[in-house]
């Protein structure tokens, strides 16, 4: 079995080409209760080892087929930081990639080892995963391996976005009733004011998860969102735009609405009526609404919030 896969086109990092660094068997340190995979007991080290020769003889077949790549994405079947020839493998990539970004998609809980955290130093992108900032909650939700704590996870995280040059994306995942408590996302509001990061996206379970648990539809993902800071560059990820029921909003409303939390042209479609997207139309033709560009993603907010700075 190939170590890669895709291209996949990614709306967020561009077209990527994958590597699986688990790609026979799952093997994470979490068992998440939203997991795509099926379910497994969260293990603290990889078992079945690919060897870095593999996968640097899969990617450069790849590479071949598909030249016209944005981004090498290092994921795994679980866990791609628990992989122990990490720092060999990035760089053995670094030689071969030319102007390709890299990147990785974790879960953070090996970021507190030293060689993990060095690693990913290497990277032009790194996407951590933070579902929770409570122990009680960290527990439930992503049910780690024994000793895996989520106040050395976020110290590290904090740590690592003030050395990291590349860019930093956060991601959180909400489950019903399990980490979208205000006590929780207040938790959560006060770890991330102490990390530097491009985007934070926020999102919930759109494919079947590994345990009987809920999504939240994308109005209770809009409200949570008001929540946070409004400083913090907050992204709503979610296929479920559609369930909403567009409403009408006045000029003054919708340069409220934008003020509170910069919008997507996709919550826009999803959140206004068609008058409400004519006014929005007519107030940035006329200015009065601007385009900011957070990696790919295009926001929209009230021009006169462009030099706003972050409060903290
Ligand atoms: S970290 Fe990812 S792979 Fe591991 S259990 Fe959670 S969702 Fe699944």
């Amino acid at each position: 079995m190939s170590t890669i896969f895709g291209p996949v086109h990614s709306r967020r990092f561009g077209v990527s080409l994958g590597i699986d660094l688990s790609s026979s068997t799952k093997q994470c340190n979490f068992d998440c209760l939203y997991c795509e995979l099926a379910p497994a007991p969260a293990m603290a080290h990889q078992h079945t080892i690919t060897p870095v020769e593999t996968i640097i003889t899969d990617l450069q077949e790849a590479l071949i087929n598909h030249p016209a790549i944005d981004v090498i994405t290092i994921t795994a079947n679980g866990e791609p930081t628990m992989y122990p020839y990490l720092s060999e493998l990035i760089n053995q990539i670094d030689q071969m990639k030319g102007n390709i970004q890299t990147l990785i998609l974790s879960n953070s809980a090996c970021l507190s080892d030293e060689n993990v955290f060095n690693s990913l130093l290497k990277l032009d992108q790194v996407k951590l995963s933070l579902d929770a900032a409570t122990p009680e909650t960290f527990k439930k939700i992503d049910r780690p391996a024994d000793g895996i704590e989520i106040s050395a996870i976020i110290e590290s995280i904090i740590q690592f976005s003030r050395v990291f040059n590349g860019k930093l994306f956060l991601e959180i995942l909400f489950v019903k009733g399990i980490n979208d408590t205000p006590d929780e996302v207040a938790a959560l509001n006060t770890a991330l004011l102490d990390i530097h990061c491009e985007r934070i996206d926020i999102g919930t379970i759109d494919r079947p998860p590994a345990y009987a648990v809920q999504g939240l539809r994308f109005d209770e993902l809009y409200t949570l969102s008001h929540d946070f800071d409004p400083s913090l560059p907050i992204h709503i990820v979610s296929r479920t735009h559609a369930q909403v029921l567009p409403s009408s909003y006045s000029d003054s409303e919708i340069l409220t609405t934008l003020d509170k939390r910069p919008l997507t042209r996709d919550d826009i479609d999803a959140l206004f009526d068609t008058d409400s997207k004519e006014r929005f139309q007519i107030l940035l033709n006329q200015g009065k609404i601007a385009q900011i560009e957070r990696t790919n993603v295009i926001f929209f907010t009230p021009s006169e919030n462009i030099n706003r700075k972050r409060s903290k």
